[in-house]
């Protein structure tokens, strides 16, 4: 992710963080995720505990500044990047003869990992594509602890002279959880905040869920917080940043999910709806939805695919024929492949890549030769989509259609 971007500009696969100190005993130590430190007179509480490679700065981090135990750790969601760095700090806790600290999560933590192992390679597949991960390096979480303690909707506890309200709220995920700690007008909002448009309609991910997601920030909102601690990217402070940052994203999804309903009664199908969905100018703007990770098309797919089938309007396409055979019938009716590969030159030259794209596909999809010379094509164009695109997830996706790409040329010895 480039620098420019106030979410990543820690690497995914980095062990390094950044650690930020606020009053009252809040501290947040920011690596690709963040995770949260929380200082009572009775010990510390951790919201979120990064990947697994991240538990050993965790624990230098924490013994910077105490001696006291790790009490709880919650798990804001049971993403990768949240809920695998509790090993060094268990270990840490026996080594001091301290209790082991108690892990709480959302009663679907337990869930998410059992799937998660059920679906090992498939996880380690599509995340090698979403994220960019090396071919030589593990893409996915192999080792699980699971909480001690899960709730359903709301749980508090109080340690010493703090209270921990922990709230759920279905969005990104359906396990997931927010913390508020009301004593410090403080909020760990796990990635229902973060600084990028929501991830919904992630392009590989399970269903998610825009209304309800826009109820966590308002939520988070009514408490008035001062100090809010994101799942990723720099805390958010004051009451009137706080307030405005949790609305416009409440207010951005209520109105995504407002349109495609709309459409949808009016009998729109998918592409109409993908091809016209409004997203204002207030919105494209702002910093809190800033599409370098989640992007507003893909939570139009979201909605679609959450209210509505797969069938797009079109009786042609129910029972379609191979992408092979409608290519090949096309390009013997053109004639001359070269015909197609030049326009589809001529569709890039004009800045008109993705429509390049289906036209070489045509050839490709056919079989037909010079099929190097179109894959090469293919991977140019996808490589320039690649250089223009903000969102994390797209970039990447172009780039894994470069590399596949390269495998294939690969295989056949150019
Ligand atoms: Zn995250």
């Amino acid at each position: 992710m480039s620098e420019d971007t106030k979410l990543g500009s820690i690497p995914l696969l980095s062990s390094q963080g950044e650690i930020k100190h606020f009053d009252h005993g809040v501290h947040m130590l920011q690596s690709w995720a963040n995770i949260c430190i929380i200082e009572t007179d009775e010990g510390m509480v951790l919201f979120d505990v990064g990947f697994e490679f991240n538990g050993p700065g965790i624990v230098e981090e924490v013994r910077a500044i105490t001696d006291k135990p790790v009490r709880y750790i919650i798990y804001g969601h049971g993403h990768a990047d949240h809920a695998f760095g509790a090993r060094a700090v268990i270990k840490d806790a026996e080594e001091r003869g301290h209790p082991p600290p108690i892990i709480v999560a959302h009663k679907n933590v337990p869930r998410r990992f059992d799937r998660y192992q059920e679906m090992f390679p498939y996880h380690e597949h599509i995340n090698r594509i979403q994220f960019g991960i090396p071919e030589e390096m593990p893409a996915f979480v192999r080792n699980y602890i699971y909480p001690d303690l899960t709730y359903q909707e709301a749980m508090s506890f109080r340690l010493g002279n703090t209270t921990f309200e922990l709230r759920h709220s279905k969005g990104e995920t359906d396990d997931a959880t927010w913390m508020w700690i009301p004593e410090r007008k403080t909020v760990c909002v796990s990635d229902l905040w973060v600084w990028s448009c929501p991830n919904i309609g992630n392009p590989f991910k399970v269903q998610r869920y825009e209304v309800e997601w826009a109820q966590g920030p308002e939520a988070v909102a009514a408490s008035s917080p001062e100090l809010l601690l994101p799942g990723h990217g720099p805390a958010l402070s004051g009451a009137d940043e706080i307030r405005d940052a949790c609305h416009t994203v409440a207010r951005a999804l209520r109105f995504l999910n407002d349109q495609v309903v709309a459409m949808l009664n009016r009998g729109k199908w998918q592409e109409e709806i993908l091809q016209g969905f409004e997203w204002p100018e207030k919105f494209a703007k702002s910093p809190y939805l800033a599409p370098i990770y989640g992007h507003p098309y893909f939570i139009v797919q979201a909605i679609l695919r959450r209210y509505h089938g797969w069938f797009d309007g079109n009786a042609s396409h129910l029972f379609p024929s191979p992408s092979r055979e409608i290519a090949g019938e096309v390009l013997s009716l053109v004639g001359d492949p070269e015909k197609v590969l030049n326009r589809a030159r001529t569709l890039a030259k004009d800045d008109q890549t993705q429509l390049a794209l289906h036209i070489v596909d045509f050839v490709i999809d056919s079989g037909a030769e010079p099929r190097t010379e179109a894959l090469d094509l293919k991977a140019q164009l996808l490589g320039n989509l690649a250089e223009q695109e903000k969102s994390l997830i797209a970039r990447n996706i172009f780039l894994g259609g470069v590399r596949q790409i390269k495998k294939i040329l690969g295989e056949q010895g150019d």
